[in-house]
């Protein structure tokens, strides 16, 4: 079977949008408030000649607090249980928050290996965004901009290296 990369974070980060930019095409569905994918999907990927499942692990992300904080956490459990690779992704815009800090907690125990993302590094002058996110203790931060594409081949460099 070929490996799984599940994309895991909280709502808004941009799971979705990164998830179409490398599917390249809109399956699933990006809103600008959090709360609207349908559910987990997948597509099949190739990049330098390996193929590998791209899962947008979004699901039915709802508005409130508390259920948000929840489903990030099942999110996570099921990528730590289904996938090869881990995609973590935050949002350089925003910024390091306390729902980011929980799922890392949990990501922290798997010895599955876990690319940590800042996306919305829509232009270099944003690379200073990237520091703070060291502190989720996932080694180093990878720059992307799932709008304009910056960053994602280096990403999926990194992905398949770790098959
Ligand atoms: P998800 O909830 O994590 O799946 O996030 P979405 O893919 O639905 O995106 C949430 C919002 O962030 C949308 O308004 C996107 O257009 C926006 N967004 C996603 N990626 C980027 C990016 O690289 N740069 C910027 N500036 N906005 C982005
Ligand atoms: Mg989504």
């Amino acid at each position: 079977p070929k490996p799984v990369v599940a994309v895991v974070g909280r709502p808004n980060v941009g799971k979705s949008t990164f998830f179409n930019k490398i599917a390249g095409k809109r399956i699933s569905i990006v809103e600008d408030q959090p709360g609207v994918t349908r559910d987990r999907i997948y597509t099949e990927v190739e990049w330098l000649n390996t193929q590998f499942t791209l899962i947008d692990t979004g699901g039915i992300e709802p508005k409130s607090d508390d259920v948000i904080l929840s489903q990030m956490k099942r999110q996570a459990q099921i990528a730590i249980e289904t996938a090869d690779v881990i995609v973590f992704m935050v949002d350089g815009k925003e910024g390091l928050t306390a729902s980011d800090q929980d799922v890392a907690n949990m990501l922290r125990k798997t010895n599955k290996p876990v690319l940590l993302v800042v996306n919305k590094i829509d232009a270099h002058h944003f690379i200073g965004n990237i520091y703070d996110f060291y502190q989720l203790g996932l080694g180093d931060p990878m720059a992307i901009s799932s709008v304009n594409g910056l960053g994602l081949g280096d990403l999926l460099d990194e992905i398949v290296e770790r098959f």
